[in-house]
């Protein structure tokens, strides 16, 4: 302990000395100076620089000595990681700019986006990764964050990776075994004008091992390093509420890498959305029309703009161009604004999402463009009566009053409507049914006797002949997602949440009695 308190304070007074000496002789420098602006402007910026390299040396012994004496705490809060991770590229972005370096940030399967941890301290974990990934990879190189989520076999907690990846000057074997070591640098002449402290992996070390978790490094001289950090995570429990004016919708992810397209494509899949990927325009323009065909259009198309780059432009006009007036609505993804967007816009682009894919962010805008389609939508609407008049539906609903709203507005479009009370009843009424008298079921859910769910598997196992595909549909006051699982699994195929949405629920069925 003795000799590492001692390395400690010898490295720290040099460090500490060395901006000082810095801040001291150039302020003499000035001095001596003073008739000469052009010299003691040049003398205050070497100042600024040194007392600024010497405040966050303090800071960062100070937090230092707080972490190795116990003293901090960390908080426990609700943490929006799409959010902080956004946070930290912004804030590294004008470096990243300046040194020209390709950035790739990759996270395809983050279902959970809200935590329960320290913010700070995973930022300051963060930033500091990402800023060394900056710092010791040479202008025009690549550096990458990609974030995973991963079951931990704990409840209501998973496992979350962050790698920080670069290819630049790499850590030789010999200084590995030292990185998290407090002071240690590398004695490498190509970081020798690099500043730094030798502190931030200790910080980030210690941070990271007071959240259970753990920092790896694999690394090669001249070959680039990569970091990765996992730590246990809890869960913030809010079930994604389902906005009825997505349901259902289909939106095409055009993404050259499959990988980044399935991801997004099965977090949107569980909010009850219909999505498909697809991976060149071409390949594109053909789904869309395939679907038009089937009158089941889509509603928006995602493009990808980073990796389709310059064809991105024509991707989307090729789209516009060849679908006209059935075009879907247009979303381009990339990982920044560029100069290309009003480009963009003129060839019909409604929005942009800034990558990787978050969930939450996808969604956001998907809603936006919804509330732009009303008046699109009323024209289906009209097509709609046509499809429905005249079907027959078997309503299973206990309340008496929502029975009757639900009668009369299926009536308003010439629907036949037979009413039962409980889920048994409705076994038994269409059990007694000639097949094909009934196109559909639409079941509630909680009911006394025998709820909706066990009614359903009960009527796909009966001999009707149609048991099997007669559609039932669930209407349920639960909105959260994982009813439409429940639901889908007892044999039910599709879902409307009540109160009814009319347009929600007008959909549903044309779409199961077309
Ligand atoms: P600082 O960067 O302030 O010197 P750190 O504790 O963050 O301190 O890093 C310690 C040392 O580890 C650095 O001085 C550098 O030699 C080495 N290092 C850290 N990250 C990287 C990286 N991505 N590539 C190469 N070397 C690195």
């Amino acid at each position: 302990a003795n000799t590492a308190k001692t390395n400690f304070l010898s490295a720290m007074s040099h460090d500490i000395r060395t901006p000082m000496n810095a801040i001291m002789g150039m302020t003499a420098i000035a001095q001596a100076n003073l008739r000469s602006p052009d010299k003691v402007h040049d003398c205050l910026e070497k100042i600024n620089v040194s007392s600024r390299h010497l405040l966050s040396l303090i800071n960062d012994i100070l937090d230092i000595s707080k972490i190795e004496n116990g003293k901090n705490d960390l908080l426990f809060e609700r943490v929006d990681l799409p959010e902080l991770l956004q946070d930290i590229t912004d804030m590294c972005r004008p470096l990243i700019d300046e040194k020209h370096l390709n950035f790739q940030f990759s996270a395809t399967q983050i279902r959970h986006e809200k935590v329960m941890t320290d913010g700070n301290h995973l930022r300051q974990v963060f930033v500091n990764l990402l800023s060394n990934a900056i710092k010791y990879t040479p202008a025009g190189g690549s550096i990458g964050l990609t974030v995973l989520e991963l079951p931990s076999g704990m409840p209501d907690t998973n496992t979350y990776e962050f790698v920080f990846s670069d290819d630049g000057i790499g850590i030789s074997e010999d200084f590995l075994h030292r990185i998290f070591v407090p002071f240690a640098r590398a004695e490498d002449p190509r970081a020798n004008s690099i500043q730094g402290t030798g502190l931030g992996l200790a910080i980030a070390e210690n941070i990271v091992h007071m959240m259970n978790g753990t920092i790896h490094v694999q690394s090669e001289q001249g070959a680039g390093s990569r970091f990765t950090v996992t730590v246990p995570l809890e869960l913030s429990m809010e079930g994604d509420v389902l906005d009825t004016v997505l349901l259902d919708r289909r939106v095409l992810i055009v993404d050259s890498d499959l990988d980044v397209c399935d991801g997004a494509a099965s977090l949107l899949n569980e909010l009850g959305l219909r999505v498909s990927c697809s991976t060149s325009g071409a390949d594109a323009v053909s789904q869309l029309n395939a679907a038009h065909d089937d009158g089941d259009d889509f509603f928006a198309v995602i493009v990808d703009c980073e990796l389709l780059g310059p064809d991105c432009l024509i991707t989307v006009r090729h789209i516009r161009e060849k679908m006209g007036e059935y075009c879907p609505r247009l979303v381009v993804s990339s990982f920044e604004h560029s100069n290309a967007d009003a480009d963009l816009r003129a060839a019909g682009v409604s929005a942009f999402i800034i990558k990787p894919l978050f969930k939450s962010k996808m969604v956001h805008v998907l809603q936006s463009l919804c509330q732009e389609s009303f008046s699109q939508d009323e024209v289906r609407i009209q097509d709609t009566r046509s499809v429905l008049s005249g079907k027959r539906m078997l309503l299973a609903e206990d309340n008496e009053l929502n029975r009757e709203i639900a009668v009369e507005l299926l009536r308003m479009y010439g629907i036949l409507v037979d009413t039962v009370e409980n889920g048994r009843q409705a076994v038994e009424t269409f059990y007694r049914s000639s097949p094909g008298y009934y196109d559909c079921i639409l079941m509630d859910i909680q009911m006394p006797v025998m709820d909706g769910y066990m009614a359903t598997e009960r009527i796909r196992s009966l001999v009707n002949e149609d048991a099997m595909s007669i559609p039932i549909i669930a209407m349920t006051a639960n909105a959260f997602v994982s009813d439409i699982g429940k639901a889908r699994s007892a044999g039910m195929n599709d879902h409307v949440a009540k109160p009814i949405d009319v347009d929600r629920l007008l959909n549903v069925l044309q779409r199961w009695l077309r």
